[in-house]
């Protein structure tokens, strides 16, 4: 049914989390040097690893070991998908919602919250207002709600791929939204989504029920399977994420392994991108204040370089809901996609509602940089900011995987397109500063690439046309 919430049927599924086994894991200590270096390699040798694994690594305590633990990270990051990180922006279209999680500022019994669902001529000037300061990518955030039912998203979605301001346009939308069944998701993924996204929040399931006392998500398998459903609907991009601050951190990180594991088994792949997002404080929230299990910053950080290394064939995704110093410094041990320039109250892009954007928002962001800033700055540091949707556009799902498992694939998509995109962006939308740091930062890219390398001279030609007016130019 596409028509308001799907029949939850969880007739005879089991859950494939075994938490004994993973309690039991991370109850052990590792200050085994030599184990430890053994399973960096095995990552860098382009391996998933294992429960076991993985566990070794969030255990290991000894700070020598937990800086061969981010360097390992870091190499690996290196080698494999160099200096890009693509950036993106939410938009929340609707923040309804019939279930009462306690962290989140949307839950109904919020009185406190400004409730706002965007008509398909707001939600146009919102993409608008995106697409003239550059952005290139989205995703399209819902609270759960009979309105914001399968047609809904598809509705959406279209508006957003149709609409156009000036040489804007977006090239991707990913989806973050409530569960659908299969009908649902096969309706969905015929708006032309990338990603579908389904945190499990947290994999502990007491815990699950104690914060998800009411409403459709409280039902654990039915969330669980989500991806199982999307994948039997042909969706091959899914998002996997835990909110971290509910339950041990190390428990959801080796939960999302075996969630992994699990689609790799039966679908013969796993997540396309893995979010890891900490509870941040929310209006007429006070669970959002002190969450029950906050992973330190430091905790945090080698977390992120562990399922860096874990699995190191995901796109991995961290929000501004984090500070600028962290993200800066997860993004070398392997974050691939940032959010940037980001409001996100329902309408707040646009700015046309008296209603000020932080009451109508899920939580309070850490990074208020714009676009313009968040590139600039990534240019400055080294890295190549990157709107590509190339993979999408010409069938290629799974990037990240692709990415990472075939040869040379970034040399020559990746690095190319990025350089392409960040150009479009320079040239349409940068401030004088950004432009500049920018046009540095690609020069120096380009001088990586050997004269040799028949890629390179075709990639200046695609140059020379995006200078002469050309625009969404791929490979
Ligand atoms: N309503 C849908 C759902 O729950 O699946 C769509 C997603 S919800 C709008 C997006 C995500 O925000 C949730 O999955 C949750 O992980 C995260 N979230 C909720 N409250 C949060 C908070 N206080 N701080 C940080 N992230 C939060
Ligand atoms: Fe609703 Fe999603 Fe927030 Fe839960 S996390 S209250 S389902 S918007």
């Amino acid at each position: 049914m596409t028509r308001g919430l799907p029949k939850i049927d969880v007739e005879g599924l089991k859950s494939f989390i075994d938490e004994e086994k993973i309690e039991n894991l991370i109850a052990k200590k590792e200050n085994d040097k030599g184990k430890i270096r053994e399973i960096i390699a095995k990552s860098l040798a382009k391996n998933r690893l294992e429960l076991e694994e993985m566990a070794a690594l969030l255990n290991a305590e000894d700070p020598d070991l937990v800086a061969e633990i981010k360097e390992g990270a870091r190499e690996l990051k290196r080698r494999i998908y160099g200096n890009r990180i693509v950036l993106f922006a939410p938009l929340y279209v609707g923040n309804d919602c019939i279930n009462n999680c306690s962290y989140c500022g949307f839950r109904a019994s919020n009185l406190e919250l400004v409730r706002r669902t965007l008509s398909l001529k707001e939600l146009e000037k919102e993409v608008r207002t995106l697409e003239s300061r550059g952005h290139k990518r989205l995703i399209l955030v819902y609270g759960e709600h009979p309105r914001y039912d399968a047609d809904f998203i598809y509705e959406t979605t279209r508006k957003v791929y149709e609409t156009k301001e000036g040489k804007g346009e977006i090239r991707r939308v990913n989806i973050n939204a409530a569960p659908f069944d299969v009908e649902g998701f096969k309706k969905i993924k015929s708006a032309g989504i990338g990603t579908f996204q389904v945190f499990q929040e947290t994999y502990h399931q007491k815990t699950y029920a104690s914060v998800h006392p009411s409403g459709l998500k409280s039902n654990y398998l039915w969330r669980l399977f989500a991806f199982d459903r999307a994948m039997e609907a042909g969706i091959d991009d899914v998002g996997m994420g835990a909110l971290i601050g509910l339950y041990n951190h190390k428990f959801e990180a080796l939960a999302m392994l075996q969630h992994t594991i699990h689609l790799e088994e039966k679908f013969g792949v796993g997540p396309h991108t893995i979010s890891f997002p900490r509870i941040e404080p929310a209006i007429g929230t006070k669970f959002a204040d002190r969450p029950p299990y906050q992973a330190s910053d430091e905790d945090f950080m080698k977390m992120i370089a562990v399922i860096r290394l874990a699995v190191p064939y995901t796109g991995m995704i961290l929000t501004a809901r984090e500070p600028v110093a962290l993200r800066n410094e997860a993004i070398s041990y392997g974050v691939s996609q940032i959010d940037a320039g980001s409001d996100i109250g329902v309408g707040a892009y646009a700015k046309e509602d008296e209603v000020e954007s932080a009451k109508k928002s899920q939580f309070v962001l850490s990074d208020n940089r714009s676009l313009d800033d968040v590139i600039g700055q990534l240019c400055e540091h080294g890295f190549l900011p990157s709107f590509c949707t190339g993979c999408y556009r010409l069938g290629r799902t799974g990037e990240h995987f692709m990415e990472f498992a075939i040869p040379g694939f970034v040399k020559k998509f990746c690095t190319p397109n990025a350089i392409l995109t960040l150009t479009e962006y320079l040239l349409d939308y940068a401030s004088p500063e950004t432009k500049e740091k920018g046009l540095k930062r690609i020069k120096e890219e380009l001088a990586d690439i050997p004269q040799t390398n028949p890629i390179k001279q075709q990639l200046l030609e695609k140059l020379s046309e995006v200078e002469n007016g050309k625009r969404d130019l791929f490979f």
